[in-house]
């Protein structure tokens, strides 16, 4: 999907996409791709990719010690993308993932065309939704502390624990 976006990518690269399911064990409902360019501990910049109707879970990025929080642009580049932030109910497109309806609080829908770019604040709270075809979009952003990230959903773990069978 990110080479039909048009990005650049090497093979050695593919092996190092982050598929995260934030330890809820249903990938393709609640999940989200991560390509990581960079990741210093002043700047990051990352392709994300979400698959048909895959939902990445609301979440804010807070204060860590001496860090203000990250502050996160991304820009939309290929496909199908909402995004939902604070605002009056206006979900049309998306749809809330099923029994979640408690932690998805925020219902203010923006659909995103190739080209549109939103930014988000430190505690500014957001998640957000591929469409019929997915989609795929630039983060850049402020260093990325992914494990301190906040979650409305209290069953998400943000770091992906493998477990012994
Ligand atoms: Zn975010």
């Amino acid at each position: 999907m990110m080479r039909a976006a048009g990005i650049q990518i090497n093979d050695s690269e593919v092996e190092k996409i982050e598929v995260v399911d934030f330890g809820l064990s249903r990938l393709s409902i609640e999940g989200v791709q991560v390509f990581t360019m960079v990741n210093t501990d002043r700047l990051a910049a990352k392709v994300l990719v979400l698959f048909p109707d895959q939902t990445e879970p609301e979440h804010w990025h807070p204060t860590i010690g001496d860090d203000p929080g990250k502050q996160e642009t991304i820009r939309h580049i290929w496909g199908d993308l909402r995004f939902y932030v604070e605002g009056p109910d206006t979900l049309k497109e998306g749809f809330i993932v099923p029994g979640k309806e408690n932690v998805y609080t925020l219902r203010h829908e923006i659909v995103l065309e190739p080209g549109d770019q939103l930014t988000f604040e430190p505690y500014e709270k957001h998640w957000f939704q591929g469409g019929a075809r997915g989609a795929v979009l630039y983060s850049f952003s402020t260093t990325v502390r992914d494990g301190l990230d906040g979650f409305s959903d209290p069953e998400i773990q943000r770091l992906t624990v493998f477990e012994k069978q």
